[in-house]
C-alpha cells in the first residue's frame, strides 16, 4: 500500500478518534484533580503504607477498539482494533513528558513551541483522562516517522509494533527542542572553509576517556558546550580552528535529554542533581532506565523530592521509592530548566 496515503489515513483516523474522546468524555469530565495531582496526593497520604498508586497509569502496550459503524466499514483495509505491542520505548518518556509539563505552569507554553499547542493539549487532555492508548497513538501519528515503527495488519487489526531504541522513538522526535548552535573560524586565511556553523539537535555527551575525579557528567556537558581550539580538518589546512561557546537556538529548553546509552555503570556512580549547561541552571527530574536483557525500558522520576519508579509492565505500574533510584542501567538523564532568581 501507498505510504503516503496510509499515513494520511492514519492522521484523519487520530482526528477522528481524539473528538470521539472528546465527545464521549464530557459526562465524566467531572473529575477535578489532574492525573499529576491525583498522584501528588497518594504520595502524601502512602508515604509509609502501600507504596504503589492507586491505579495502573500508562500500562504497557494498548489495544484501542475502532466503533463499528460507517466510518468504520468504509475503512480499507478493515481493522476493528488497533493493538500496540513492545510500547516501553516510548512509554517512560511519555510518563516524563507528563510530569515535566505538570510540574511547572509555563512549560506548557513553551513545550508548544517546538511540539505544537493541539499536541501538548491534546497530550495533557488524552492524559488527565487515562486514555493512556489513545495518548500512544497521538504520539505514533503524530510525531514519529513511518519508518521508525512497524505495522501491519493482523486478524482484522492493525498491529503497531515499537520494539527499538527509546532515543530512535522518542528523543529524535522532538523537534527542535535540544538544537544548538556553534560558530568556528580558522586561522588560516587560505582555508577552503574558513567560517563554519554546526547544529545539533541532541545534546552528544560522550564519557571521559580516562576516568579523572569529580563531576564526570557536568565534565563531558562543558565540553560540550564549551568554546575550544583544535586543529583545523579541511583538506591541505594547517590553520587552527576557534569553536564559539555552543548556544541553544531557542534559548534554553524546557527541559532536556542526556543520552547515557554510552557511558557505563561505573561513570555513572555520581548522578548530579545540578547541571549548569550554557549559562543556565537544570535540575534532575528523572531518567530512564534500560534492563539489556529483557529488552525493556522503564522510568524514574521525581515530585516533591519523592522519587518513584514507573515500569508499564508491572501490575502496580507506578510505585514510590524510599530513597532515590540507582542509576547504574541508564538510558538517559532527564533535566529541567531550574527556577531563575
Ligand atoms: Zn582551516
Amino acid at each position: 500500500m501507498d505510504s503516503k496515503f496510509f499515513s494520511m489515513k492514519y492522521a484523519q483516523a487520530l482526528k477522528n478518534l481524539i473528538r470521539n474522546v472528546e465527545g464521549d468524555s464530557w459526562v465524566q469530565s467531572e473529575r477535578t484533580k489532574t492525573l499529576f495531582e491525583e498522584i501528588r496526593a497518594s504520595i502524601k497520604n502512602n508515604v509509609d503504607q502501600d507504596r504503589s498508586f492507586w491505579r495502573p497509569v500508562l500500562p504497557w502496550g494498548g489495544v484501542y477498539t475502532i466503533k463499528a459503524g460507517r466510518k468504520a466499514i468504509s475503512c480499507t483495509p478493515l481493522y476493528v482494533k488497533i493493538n500496540l505491542k513492545n510500547t516501553c520505548t516510548i512509554d517512560g518518556f511519555l510518563m516524563l513528558l507528563y510530569v515535566i509539563l505538570r510540574e511547572k505552569e509555563t512549560f506548557p507554553r513553551e513545550v508548544a513551541i517546538y511540539l505544537g499547542k493541539d499536541f501538548v493539549e491534546h497530550f495533557l487532555y488524552l492524559m488527565d483522562s487515562y486514555d493512556y492508548t489513545t495518548v500512544k497513538l497521538l504520539w505514533i501519528w503524530d510525531k514519529m516517522e513511518k519508518q521508525q515503527y512497524k505495522s501491519q495488519i493482523h486478524k482484522a487489526a492493525l498491529e503497531i509494533d515499537l520494539f527499538g531504541n527509546e532515543h530512535e522513538n522518542f528523543t529524535k522526535n522532538l523537534e527542535n527542542l535540544m538544537s544548538t548552535i556553534q560558530e568556528s573560524l580558522c586561522s588560516n586565511w587560505k582555508c577552503p572553509a574558513r567560517f563554519q556553523e554546526y547544529m545539533q539537535r541532541m545534546i552528544k555527551i560522550n564519557p571521559p576517556h580516562e576516568i579523572p575525579n569529580g563531576d564526570l557528567i557536568q565534565t563531558a556537558v562543558d565540553e560540550f558546550f564549551c568554546p575550544k581550539i583544535v586543529l583545523c580538518e579541511e583538506i591541505g589546512c594547517d590553520g587552527q580552528r576557534e569553536f564559539s561557546q555552543r548556544v541553544f537556538c531557542h534559548g534554553p529548553p524546557p527541559f532536556v535529554i542526556l543520552n547515557m546509552q554510552l557511558w557505563k555503570s561505573e561513570e555513572l556512580a555520581y548522578v548530579p542533581y545540578y547541571l549548569d549547561l550554557s549559562d543556565h541552571r537544570y535540575s534532575l527530574e528523572g531518567a530512564t532506565l534500560f534492563n539489556k536483557e529483557e529488552h525493556h525500558y522503564s522510568a524514574a522520576f521525581q515530585i516533591d523530592g519523592y522519587w518513584m519508579h514507573y515500569d508499564g509492565l508491572r501490575n502496580d505500574n507506578l510505585i514510590l521509592l524510599n530513597k532515590p533510584p540507582q542509576f547504574l542501567l541508564l538510558s538517559s538523564l532527564v533535566y529541567i530548566r531550574a527556577t531563575e532568581n
